[in-house]
């Protein structure tokens, strides 16, 4: 791409008329931003100001890929790539419920976005993102707070010719009461910590009751709501560290003082899996142990107890993973169109309905591609196979060719029971349509999608290296994180 190319990017942005886009101009602006903020801080390179700013907010699964090709790509010469991220560092989601679970440590797995940025090119604001305004084309981050509360950088904007809202999800608790106060929802590493705390604090508890007396009435009770992929790798991933801590320090703790019922609304657990590989999934979680409740409509959750179906079940620890939704701050943000669930709604070349220079991609986006009866779903895959899209678009745009649509390429889906077992069904190119698979082939395709992800955020020379490293990790590491 030509350097002049790169120094003309409005107009071919406003020429651009996929889709119907409302006109910039007439963008409302953002209620919320704050009148009386110091246009002052206007974060910008001290040599920024001719160059092409392109802010991504969001470094998870695609933010970050995207942030790495951006970066790699246009490099600081005329262009100014920012990522931004509420968090320090990157730590791919589906690896929560192992980390949860302390089979993981994710210190060891971790990526350092400033670290990463100086690498690749780009550069990395901390900090959460709270409103956008279309007219002057700034994001607002909100304010920066110490442990203690006090203020380390004040509400502050960030100016973007293009924007990338890559801001992931949360967990939907379709208003059940109770959910928010009492259980743990996997939406973040802290929380991914607090529930390993929680839980090896309770083994603790509980070897020692035993210790005390073997026959105490004493159990660790995990209440496990939504039978998805992440309910039923977390229930396996339980038993796979209840059954390594005797040997790491809770001498005295038997596995079988471990009780997790996993509840689902649906007629049965895994409903992207054909029905033969869920019930081989669902027969081997009861093997282990775990009580699986399908067709168990939860109705509300008490701080020890999870009321389903007029059945109290009691629990020492409760985790929702009953589904997604779009984060609060995306409600109505920027006057941007968003779905019912809090979504930002995309056309297919990613771009947002209502604005051609603002594009979302991943768990936050809802995509309905033509001919399809469902939105793309919130996967990692997608978020990957939309990062390269708008890697593509972005550089089109600024070109002022036409831009492409996304193509959904599902793969399949996999789901790992710990060392136990891997099910899933592998479809696409990879095996000539759809397949049905399990042991070693799957759990080989399992780990390969993480490997994907190393190579995709790091290249090939660094994420090969880490692919070996991790592989003697797993050797000469601990199997359990009990801190
Ligand atoms: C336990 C678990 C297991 C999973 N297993 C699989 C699997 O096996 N296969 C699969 O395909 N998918 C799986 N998923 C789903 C997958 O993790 C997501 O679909 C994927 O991570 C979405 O990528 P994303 O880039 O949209 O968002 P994320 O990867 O969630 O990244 C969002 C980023 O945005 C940041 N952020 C959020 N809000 C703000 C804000 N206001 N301001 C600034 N930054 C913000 C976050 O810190 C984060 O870094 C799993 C999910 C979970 C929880």
């Amino acid at each position: 791409m030509s350097s002049q190319a790169n120094d003309t990017p409005g107009p071919s942005a406003d020429r651009q008329e996929r889709g119907g886009a409302a006109s910039l101009a007439a963008a409302p602006r953002d209620d919320r931003e704050d009148p009386g903020l110091d246009r002052l801080a206007v974060m910008r390179h001290p040599t920024a100001a001719k160059k092409t700013q392109i802010v991504v907010v969001g470094g998870g699964a695609g933010g970050l890929e995207l942030a790495r090709r951006l970066g790699a790509r246009y490099g600081r010469k005329a262009h100014d790539i920012i990522l931004v991220d509420r968090s320090r560092t990157h730590i791919w989601k589906p690896l929560l419920h192992e980390v949860a679970a302390g089979a993981l440590d994710a210190n060891l797995d971790e990526v350092s976005y400033p670290s990463h940025g100086y690498r690749w090119g780009y550069r990395f604001f901390y900090g959460q993102l709270e409103a956008i305004n279309r007219t002057a084309r700034t994001i607002t981050i909100a304010p920066l707070l110490d442990e203690d509360g006090s203020e380390l950088i004040g509400r502050h904007l960030i100016r973007y010719d293009y924007l990338v809202l890559a801001i992931g999800s949360v967990s939907n608790d379709f208003g059940t009461p109770g959910v928010r106060e009492n259980c743990i929802l996997l939406d973040d590493q802290a929380a991914a910590d607090r529930f390993r705390n929680r839980l090896l604090n309770h083994c603790l508890r509980v070897a020692r009751a035993t210790s005390i007396d073997p026959d105490a009435d004493a159990y660790v009770r995990i209440g496990i709501v939504g039978g998805g992929a992440t309910g039923v790798e977390l229930a396996a991933e339980l038993y796979n560290a209840a059954s390594g801590l005797r040997h790491r320090g809770l001498e005295v703790f038997d596995d079988k003082r471990l009780k997790v019922v996993l509840i689902e609304a649906g007629p049965r657990i895994l409903p992207a899996l054909p029905d033969r590989l869920a019930a081989a999934a669902a027969a081997e979680l009861e093997a282990l142990g775990v009580r699986v409740l399908a067709g168990t409509r939860v109705t509300e959750v008490l701080p020890d107890a999870i009321v389903a179906s007029d059945e109290h079940i009691p629990c020492d620890l409760m985790v929702w993973a009953a589904g997604v939704r779009g984060a609060a701050v995306l409600d109505g943000i920027g006057g941007l169109e968003t779905s019912r669930s809090c979504q930002l709604i995309v056309r297919p070349t990613l771009q947002t309905s209502r604005d051609d220079r603002i594009f979302a991609l991943g768990d936050c986006c809802h995509c309905l591609l033509p001919g399809s009866e469902r939105p793309v779903p919130p996967r990692a895959q997608s978020a990957h196979q939309m990062a390269a899209t708008v890697a593509e678009n972005l550089r089109r745009l600024m070109q002022g060719r036409p831009l492409v649509d996304y193509v959904y390429k599902d793969h399949g889906s996999l789901v790992s029971l710990s060392r136990y077992s891997t099910v899933g069904s592998l479809m696409g190119n990879l095996v000539g349509g759809r397949m049905a698979v399990e042991g070693r082939l799957a759990r080989f395709v399992y780990l390969s999608l993480y490997r994907m992800h190393l190579l995709a955020i790091h290249g090939w020379i660094k994420g090969t290296a880490l692919i070996v490293i991790g592989h003697v990790n797993r050797i000469v590491r601990p199997r359990l994180k009990l801190h």
